[in-house]
């Protein structure tokens, strides 16, 4: 593993890529000629799949140069993205000017593109996954031409092709769906009993703008219970020291136990 090139494995060094060749184009027209000119042609995003999902036998194609804002157009609150960008990158450009996006990656690293073309999740019952913020695509197709689709078209087409495992082409551009930049409350509880999801998962789920829970698998209980309530919604309720029998936790947590918390975002109610 010592003289691997980085590509060659995931995020987490526990999958090894199959490609016969990794491309990082520096423009669309790159893309175009790459799709055209190759028998196979597959993107890559941040590499945080656990699986062979990116591999192919041909060209692997990164888009880690093209990361930048297109455009914010405020008027029907949209923004355009390239297709390298990542969630941190877009999000501090958004709460600079006073938006955001409805829902969030887990981790500020991986790829908006990426993130959308396998459905990664929402959480909670009240936000859908993050696919659901894509307005319109751009993708280069295997001929090297842009194919543009839009939820305007009213054609379904965007349905079909938002989620679409890096399959359909190349995701050189998304535009996704934006909202006035809003501040929310976190509070882990830890310990919530298996019993008690079976009992009252509709409450569970809805107790919050977004809820996570998380499990080792060890024993019939979740480890901990994420519930993140908007400024407005938590200032009108304090939070309780108990949620169906799991208890709220007094420090900041790490949603894997027995890490450090400093990289997880505010917790503890506090405003954030
Ligand atoms: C620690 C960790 C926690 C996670 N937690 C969750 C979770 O809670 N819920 C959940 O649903 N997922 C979770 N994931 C999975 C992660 O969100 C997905 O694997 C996501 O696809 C990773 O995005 P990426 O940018 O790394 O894409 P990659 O892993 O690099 O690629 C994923 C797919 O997207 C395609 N793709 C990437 N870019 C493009 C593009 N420009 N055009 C066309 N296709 C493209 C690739 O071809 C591939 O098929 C987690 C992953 C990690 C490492």
């Amino acid at each position: 593993m010592q003289n691997e090139p980085a590509y060659e494995r995931n995020w987490a060094g526990n999958y090894r890529y199959r490609a016969s060749e990794l491309v990082i184009p520096s423009s669309v027209e790159e893309i175009q000629e790459r799709a055209a000119g190759s028998r196979r042609v597959k993107a890559i995003g941040s590499r945080h799949s656990f699986n062979g999902i990116a591999d192919t036998e041909g060209t692997m194609l990164s888009l880690e140069r093209l990361n930048r804002v297109v455009g914010l157009d405020r008027a029907n609150g949209k923004v355009t993205v390239e297709g390298g960008i990542r969630y941190g990158e877009l999000c501090a450009y958004l709460d600079e000017r006073g938006y955001a996006l409805p829902n969030l990656a887990s981790l500020p690293h991986i790829t908006v593109a990426g993130a959308c073309a396998t459905a990664t999740h929402g959480s909670g019952d009240r936000i859908g996954n993050l696919a659901t913020a894509v307005h319109a695509l751009d993708i280069v197709t295997a001929g090297g031409e842009i194919l543009a689709i839009s939820r305007d078209d009213g054609d379904g087409l965007l349905d079909g092709a938002v989620v679409g495992l890096g399959c359909l082409g190349i995701v050189t551009a998304l535009t996704l769906d934006v909202i006035p930049a809003f501040r929310m409350s976190q509070t882990v509880y830890e310990n919530l009993p298996l019993a008690a999801l079976e009992d009252h998962v509709e409450a569970i789920f809805s107790a919050g703008y977004s809820v996570s829970l998380f499990t080792d698998w060890r024993q019939a209980s979740f480890n901990q219970v994420w519930i993140k309530r908007t400024e407005a919604d938590a200032a009108q309720a304090p939070w309780e020291p108990s949620f169906y029998g799991a208890t709220r936790a007094t420090e900041r947590k790490h949603p894997v136990p027995g890490l450090p918390a400093d990289p997880c975002s505010e917790q503890l109610g506090i405003v954030g």
